[in-house]
């Protein structure tokens, strides 16, 4: 495997096409496209790293699975009145589908569906203390205390987050929200401005390779059903409107985030972090798919395979 993952990052790094970094997130232009990491977590906790794979990144839309993971534990299948379970088909930050759906997002992972899922767990606090429990679970899920939340991304995004205040505040127009928009905006910036590294990322994902019971901290974090029904979610949802092109082409459930990274799962196999800026036009990593395309292949890990 440590063969496998060195192979793919030497190419991935010599690679001329990298894609395009965001750039409507001020502070994530400013990262170099030139980066790619790779950490591959077994399920026994065994982990094989290359590249940039010990280099914190922004985390982005990959939170959104975490942040869904914690509404699950703390309401159960209430969460589906707040959020459908359907691929948008639409850009990540679309408005069109609200009004048809007065105000209920598609998924939890466009951003509307994740910022409904942060009033959800919100639960009433204010947003430092919800904004401490992510940074908790986070921490206790990498089984590393040094994971932190990028204060000059989130304020980057806040600044800039017109369009996301837009949502935020149409669904709260049908009377959805239980806390003030702005609080609820800053809580959803601030866990989109996790940072992380790969190696972390990858252990975060450990629990969603065994059923929901993380081998690496040895804890069960969720029930075997719940981890299913996540898996199945990233695989038809996670990577925006290009989810059907990472299924096709990769095989494996995944959520991708604009600061380039994407956190794979081959079930009962490997948790998979990789990392590189540059996106494709969707706005998922160009050669973070490309190597986890090339994973599938190699290894066999597809869901599809036999
Ligand atoms: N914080 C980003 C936004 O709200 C997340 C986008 C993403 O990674 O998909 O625009």
């Amino acid at each position: 495997m440590q063969q496998i993952v060195d192979d793919i990052a030497a190419e991935m790094l010599s690679r001329p096409d990298r894609g395009k970094v965001a750039t409507y997130i001020p502070q994530l232009a400013c990262v170099d496209p030139a980066h790619f990491g790779i950490s591959v977590v077994m399920e026994d906790g065994t982990s094989y790293n290359a590249g940039d794979a010990t280099t914190p990144f922004s985390i982005q839309s990959i939170s959104k699975m975490f942040t869904l993971t914690m509404a699950l534990g703390k309401m159960g299948d209430a969460v589906w009145k707040r959020v459908g379970r359907e691929p948008s088909g639409d850009p990540f930050n679309s408005i069109v589908q609200l009004e048809v759906e007065h105000g209920r997002p598609r998924n939890p992972f466009i951003n509307a569906g994740a910022i409904a899922i942060a009033d959800a767990i919100m639960m009433g606090h204010e947003p430092k203390e919800t904004l401490a429990e992510i940074l908790q679970f986070m921490r206790f899920l990498s089984d590393d205390d040094s994971v932190y939340i990028d204060e000059k991304v989130a304020r980057s995004e806040q600044l800039t987050g017109d369009r996301n205040a837009s949502l935020a505040h149409f669904m709260a127009s049908f009377g959805h929200f239980k806390n003030p928009v702005d609080k609820v905006l800053g809580v959803y910036f601030h866990h989109c401005s996790l940072a992380m590294t790969c190696h972390q990322l990858a252990k975060a994902g450990a629990f969603l390779v065994s059923d929901g019971t993380s081998q690496l901290i040895n804890s069960k974090v969720v029930g075997p059903q719940r981890a299913r029904r996540i898996n199945s979610l990233m695989l038809l949802c996670g990577h925006y409107d290009g989810s059907g092109e990472f299924a096709f082409r990769v095989g494996l459930p995944g959520k991708s985030g604009v600061g380039g990274g994407i956190l794979a799962v081959a079930p009962g196999k490997a948790s998979i972090a990789v990392w590189s800026p540059g996106l494709d036009v969707v706005g998922n990593s160009h050669l973070g798919t490309l190597a986890l395309e090339q994973l599938a292949e190699k290894t066999g890990w597809s869901v599809f395979a036999k």
